[in-house]
């Protein structure tokens, strides 16, 4: 950067040195800046972009209430891994466990229930998979067996993380297609796929590419059989990022955790539909003998002995505070109102979605706050605009509607979502309906194909596909 020695307290922002020029990207200026320079620099680089609260493409968080928002940005400084300096957080975060682990209804009798914090369900999910990886060599181990082709069971609408895992830790990914029939985890595929190397089965509550949900309890049956059967022991951890806030305050009879046998581990994130700002994850096993002695980690030098499970080691505090104040504030019946409004709100704009000529929905019912929607097969006939050109001109009006396509094996079938969230409230899903409606109005006077529409049909020659929903 330039000299701006001259940059002083009373210099007005936009008429200074740094307005003027480029900024920096390489290295850091040699000069220092006044704050409302700097500050005006860094907000004006994102001013234009998406309003949080338009971006219906996110399942995390984009409102919290002033109180809130106050606690936590009066925590910012605070370190939770400074548990000497900072005792009530590290109670606070234990009692947030206790919270989320009888909400799941956790057999464990202990005060402290077994589980941990993440930065979100990410961090969550490695820590319950590599609780069940390191369980199943254990006891590989014990047995004198070979214990160096370990495997995991899920279904292709698995969110990246487990790829992450898998990746990582080097345990061998099997995947149970999604197809348009098979349209969550088929209990029997995910069987023919275990064997004595598998070190658990991973359901989602909330599938992240489609908002339905695995069906748990069906799993959980044929596993307890398939167990007795071939001896082995394979559990289930449960990725419920979305449904682990959702299921058991809409559907609190439906049977997805602790109650089912197999179900060892749970991962949330506390950021998703547990109504707290980024990031934030939780993860609880069904008690102590299920979390490895070596997963956790001890160190001495922050003024007292310090025990913790987590793959992180210093992370922000205010998210903790934020999920207590939640549970505090809301209430279970709190939580009911915001989940039920935003079942409802997502169910009305699916109605309304799925009544348009030129749409599809996936799926006759609402499961979780989110939804995805097609083109219909007449409208994938004879329509000049796909789903990416719709995604573009709603982002005109501000609003992020993404089109993506089915993960492989159905990955010709381009959708649509929206993911409700609090702070979506009737009024807006009918803003956003109307600017549906605005935005295909103008597509369909399009008398020739999108780019994005002549690539779409070249694809779909080159591979032979027919037109099928
Ligand atoms: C969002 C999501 C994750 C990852 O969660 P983060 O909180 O973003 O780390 C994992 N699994 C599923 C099913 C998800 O929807």
């Amino acid at each position: 950067m330039t000299n701006t020695k001259n940059t002083s307290a009373t210099t007005p922002v936009y008429g200074s040195e740094e307005m003027k020029h480029s900024a920096p990207s390489q290295t850091i200026p040699e000069h220092s800046t006044t704050p409302e320079i700097a500050y005006r620099m860094v907000k004006d680089e994102t001013f234009a972009e998406t309003q949080p609260r338009l971006n219906l493409a996110t399942f995390v968080t984009t409102y919290m209430d002033d109180y809130a928002t106050r606690l936590m940005n009066e925590s910012i400084a605070i370190n939770y891994i400074d548990q000497t300096e900072y005792p009530r957080v590290a109670v606070i975060a234990s009692r947030c466990i206790n919270m989320v682990a009888n909400l799941w209804n956790s057999p464990e009798e202990a005060e402290s229930k077994t589980g941990a914090v993440g930065i979100g369900s990410s961090e969550a999910c490695m820590l319950g998979g590599v609780a069940a990886w390191l369980r199943w060599r254990k006891r590989r181990m014990e047995e004198g067996k070979p214990h160096d082709k370990p495997n995991l069971v899920m279904s292709t609408g698995m969110q990246v993380v487990w790829e992450k895992f898998c990746q990582l830790w080097q345990i061998e990914l099997r995947q149970v297609p999604l197809t348009r029939t098979n349209r969550t985890l088929c209990a029997k595929e995910a069987l023919k796929m275990c064997d004595e190397n598998t070190i658990c089965i991973v359901p989602i509550a909330g599938v992240t590419w489609t908002g339905l949900n695995d069906d748990i309890e069906t799993l959980n049956h044929e596993l307890d059989a398939y167990n007795k059967m071939t001896g082995y022991d394979i559990p289930i951890h449960v990725d419920a990022a979305s449904g682990g806030f959702i299921l058991p305050f809409i559907n609190p009879e439906h049977k997805w955790d602790f109650r089912l046998k197999w179900v060892k581990s749970i991962s949330t994130s506390g950021h998703k539909y547990g109504l707290v700002y980024p990031g934030l994850g939780w993860v609880v096993w069904r008690d102590k003998s299920y979390l490895p002695d070596e997963m956790s980690f001890s160190v001495n030098y922050l003024g007292a002995e310090v025990t913790q499970v987590g793959l992180n080691f210093s992370r922000p505090a205010a998210q903790i505070l934020g999920q207590y104040y939640n549970f505090l504030r809301l209430g279970w019946e709190g939580y009911h109102a915001i989940q039920r409004n935003a079942m409802d709100i997502a169910q009305y704009c699916h109605e309304r979605i799925g009544k348009m000529e030129c749409f599809e929905v996936y799926n006759d019912e609402v499961v979780n706050p989110l939804f995805i929607w097609s083109l219909s097969e007449e409208y994938e006939r004879k329509a000049k605009w796909t789903l990416y050109d719709l995604q573009a001109k709603l982002q005109e009006s501000g609003w992020m509607v993404p089109a993506y396509t089915m993960p492989k094996d159905i990955e010709d079938m381009v959708v649509m979502r929206i993911v409700v969230r609090q702070g979506m409230s009737r009024d807006m899903a009918d803003m956003l309906l109307k600017d549906i409606e605005n935005a295909v109005a103008e597509l369909d006077k399009l008398k020739h194909p999108t780019l994005s529409r002549e690539k779409y049909n070249n694809q779909e020659k080159q591979h032979g596909k027919v037109f099928t929903h």
